[in-house]
């Protein structure tokens, strides 16, 4: 709860916790963009413009009756928190003040019966429903549109945020949707144990957000995507209960529990999970690696999944990410002896890796040394420890340097796929090209990077992030135009519209390709069932 008040609204993070750019980099960043780097302001808060709440006369009344009239806000404080996401299109309408789409007031319940008795209301009512775990959604999952209904209704669920048992025998841990990151882990943590779930997001995001998107952590690798984790969970949908059994396994028909997970809020709300868990490492070892070129990385990294001797953190740089995090290293004496080491053999302008192991001691150190031998015979350099070191200190301060680089004019997004190992570079071309051209056709230079960071034995995940000078007053249409090209180049190129950022409403118009008609129809069939009026989360996911 603290984490969350913390939040910026216009971008992320504490403002306190920002570490600031440094100077050098900033330089060099100008003269490889070749702009100036113009400041671009945040509007002030006073001066954010929002649609007026349009609550209909007695529907107030009747949610207070379910959550209590302190757990039921329509401040505009409150409203505008509520109103978008952190996809670089909600902060540019954050910084901006333009507010297109708001809630009309936001509840947090406290149970799973409170969410059962505001889902019926606002059934019954034609509100729509929005729920909202830590907002830190990047393809516009909790805009509130209301479009059709009399009313929008955001359901903040972070008052959902018990502990419940915890089962050490069988490694599940029961948890609230509502959790952060940072109070799963605590919670765990004073029972030796750890779910392993670490996006970027972590410090803001919520389990219930990252089972209702499919998220995937940076020691995914190892722990597994937040899907292979979910054991069992509750969900209150419109017509009443879904309860999904904490079975190991099941051969009892299709698995509804894949109904729930990755529902992006459209079919209901998650009120409980139970997680498997993992005891808490007691040795993790990261470090860092060296290839001559990304080729040579991505075969070297296909060998140790497939010979099943992988780290579980796995993170593979081109070369434009790798000489950017070089630059952005400023002048660190890490930098320097890297630096002056990769010169002296002759790995200059090659591709970075971090790898890091985690578990119990002996274990941890056998499955380096296998490792180690694989990549060495495949001609990578090894950096040492404090490549690794330094990467886990800092793992989640990139979110921070976006606001930076938006502080100074900077278009700067990032986007995923995943695709099978046989595709990869092909995939991995087209879609770097498919950005460039994209921003050089709009006469703008731009920086685009890559880096893979989820294992798979048949395949992996390519994470692109972009930058490009600001087109000012044009900025929605220059990113439109890069995600449209990128989206195609996606879609047409063997891969998945999304490996861990969900559909929401930016990857819909992708979605029926990937799933095809009938699929799509799957979809529609269960959504009129579980939500016949169609109230929850309108216009995500599921294509009209
Ligand atoms: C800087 C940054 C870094 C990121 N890094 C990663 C990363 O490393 N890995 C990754 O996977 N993602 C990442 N993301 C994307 C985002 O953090 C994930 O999608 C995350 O899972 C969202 O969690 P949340 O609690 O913030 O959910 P929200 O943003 O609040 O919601 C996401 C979607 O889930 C729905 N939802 C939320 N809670 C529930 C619930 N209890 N029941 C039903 N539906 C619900 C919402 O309606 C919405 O459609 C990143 C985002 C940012 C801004």
């Amino acid at each position: 709860m603290d984490a969350r008040k913390q939040m910026k609204w216009w971008g992320w993070g504490s403002p306190e916790k920002r570490p600031p750019m440094p100077e050098k980099p900033r330089i060099e960043l100008g003269r490889m963009l070749e702009c100036e780097l113009a400041p671009n302001e945040v509007v002030d808060f006073e001066r954010v413009e929002l649609p007026k709440p349009e609550l209909p006369d007695g529907i107030g009344a009747m949610l207070e009756e379910i959550v209590g009239s302190d757990s039921l806000l329509s401040d505009r404080k409150c409203r505008i928190l509520h109103s978008a996401g952190k996809s670089y299109p909600d902060l540019l309408s954050m910084r901006s003040g333009k507010i297109a789409h708001a809630p009309d007031a936001v509840a947090y319940p406290q149970s799973h019966d409170q969410v059962m008795g505001l889902l019926k209301i606002c059934s019954d009512e034609r509100i729509a429903v929005i729920p909202f775990g830590g907002g830190t959604s990047v393809v516009g999952g909790v805009e509130p549109i209301r479009e059709g209904f009399r009313a929008a209704l955001t359901l903040d669920l972070s008052k959902m945020d018990r502990l419940g048992r915890i089962d050490e025998e069988s490694l599940t841990a029961q948890l609230g949707p509502g959790m952060v990151g940072p109070q799963v882990e605590a919670s765990l943590g004073k029972h030796d144990l750890t779910l392993g779930h670490f996006p970027q997001s972590y410090e803001y995001s919520t389990l219930g957000g990252w089972v209702a998107t499919r998220s995937a952590g940076q020691a995914s690798t190892g722990y597994g995507k937040i899907e292979e984790l979910v054991v069992g969970a509750g969900c209150a949908t419109p017509v009443g209960d879904i309860d999904l059994k904490p079975f190991p396994a099941s051969a009892a028909g299709p698995q509804l529990r894949d109904l729930v997970v990755g529902s992006e809020g459209v079919l209901g709300i998650i009120t409980d999970t139970t997680m498997r868990v993992h005891r808490a490492p007691e040795k993790r070892l990261y470090e860092g690696w060296m290839f001559k070129s990304f080729p040579e990385g991505v075969k070297a990294l296909r060998k140790l999944i497939q010979d099943e001797i992988a780290p579980d953190v796995v993170r593979l740089s081109d070369e434009a990410e790798t000489q950017t995090m070089m630059l952005m290293a400023g002048d660190s004496k890490l930098k320097t002896i890297a630096d002056s080491y990769i010169r002296l053999r002759r790995f200059e302008g090659g591709c970075m890796a971090i790898f890091g192991f985690e578990g119990e001691p002996d274990r941890v150190d056998a499955r380096k040394k296998l490792a180690s031998k694989a990549l060495r015979s495949s001609g990578a350099l090894h950096l040492g420890g404090a490549p690794g070191k330094s990467w886990l200190r800092h793992r989640f301060e990139g979110p921070y340097l976006r606001d930076d680089l938006m502080d100074m004019s900077i278009f700067i997004d990032t986007l995923e796929t995943a695709t099978s190992w046989s595709n990869l570079m092909s995939l991995y071309q087209d879609v770097k090209n498919s950005i460039t051209r994209a921003l050089a056709d709009r006469g703008s230079s731009s920086l685009v990077m890559c880096h893979i960071s989820h294992l798979y034995p048949t395949g992996a995940s390519l994470y692109f992030t972009f930058l490009s000078p600001q087109e000012r007053e044009k900025e929605i249409e220059q990113w439109l135009a890069v995600k449209r090209a990128a989206s195609e180049a996606i879609s047409n190129g063997g891969g998945t519209i999304t490996h861990h950022h969900a559909v929401g409403i930016d990857h819909r118009p992708w979605i029926t390709r990937e799933l095809g008609d009938n699929g799509v129809a799957i979809l529609r069939s269960v959504k009129e069932v579980l939500d016949p009026v169609g109230v929850m989360n309108p216009g995500k996911l599921i294509p009209k």
